[in-house]
């Protein structure tokens, strides 16, 4: 089995006095996909800004790559390995598509592998080509979902962090993104971490799932387990 790259031990993180996640350990192994399933305010954004910096843990452990990385600021932890494709995408709307990519990489001085990785992404995500002028805010929802996870890679990341990719697109874009997504993890090597709302894409795409309810992890396994399981079938899957 392929090791631990990304381990959180008892994380413990508030807004203010409200305690949004309760003790969450989670690991994501070299070369797979995690997910972590989870309702509106489950916490599930409140993990992924841990684990990159944005929220300070009260108490707990994030490690990565073997080293000790909770409380460090989100710009840190980026150049360590880890990218956060945020919820809402959040690309720079007045900056063109190209320029957006650019931003991405902006760590990075090696101008001639950034111009292979810039094509790279292109092989991905065809319409970035096609639209590489257009300011960014142009782009519709799916586009701009495309362009968020493309500019994270555009860091050459150790690890993915996805926050619910699927949100407000259609059936047919969800499963256009999220094959791509597998096709970066199989054909790419690339390790991600993605919490999502939509238990069924999660649970296809993913290798090993956790299932969070208000704060705390209350099921761990293999995805391909997890999806036999009728709790989560009933639950997750709608599936009587
Ligand atoms: P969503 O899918 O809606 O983003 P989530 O599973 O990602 O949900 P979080 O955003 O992590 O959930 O929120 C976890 C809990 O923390 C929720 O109860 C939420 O109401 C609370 N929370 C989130 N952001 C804040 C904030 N800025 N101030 C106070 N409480 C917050």
């Amino acid at each position: 089995m392929s090791d631990t790259i990304l381990k959180v031990r008892n994380i413990e993180t508030y807004y203010g006095p409200i305690m949004a996640i309760r003790g969450i350990s989670l690991d994501v192994r070299d070369g797979q996909i995690a997910t972590v399933l989870g309702a509106n305010g489950a916490g599930k954004t409140t993990i992924l800004k841990t684990i990159s910096g944005i929220m300070d843990p009260q108490k707990g452990v994030v490690e990565f790559d073997g080293r000790e990385i909770q409380k460090r600021d989100p710009d840190w932890v980026m150049r360590q390995g880890i990218s956060h494709v945020p919820e809402g995408r959040e690309v720079f709307p007045f900056l063109s598509v190209n320029d957006n990519l650019l931003m991405g990489a902006y760590t990075r001085s090696d101008r001639d592998a950034i111009a292979k990785d810039i094509e790279l992404v292109h092989s991905y995500f065809p319409i970035l080509k096609e639209r590489a002028d257009q300011p960014a805010g142009q782009l519709s929802g799916g586009e701009q979902q495309m362009l968020s996870i493309s500019r994270a890679l555009m860091a050459r990341p150790k690890v993915m962090l996805l926050d619910e990719p699927s949100l407000g697109l259609s059936p047919r874009l969800v499963k256009e993104i999220f094959t791509i997504i597998k096709r970066l993890n199989v054909e790419q090597g690339m390790t991600m971490l993605l919490v999502e709302q939509n238990a069924n894409i999660a649970l296809h795409t993913a290798d090993f799932g956790y299932v969070l309810e208000v704060g705390r992890i209350v099921m761990e396994d293999t995805t391909e387990n997890l999806l036999q399981k009728e709790d989560i079938r009933e639950f997750y899957l709608g599936i009587q």
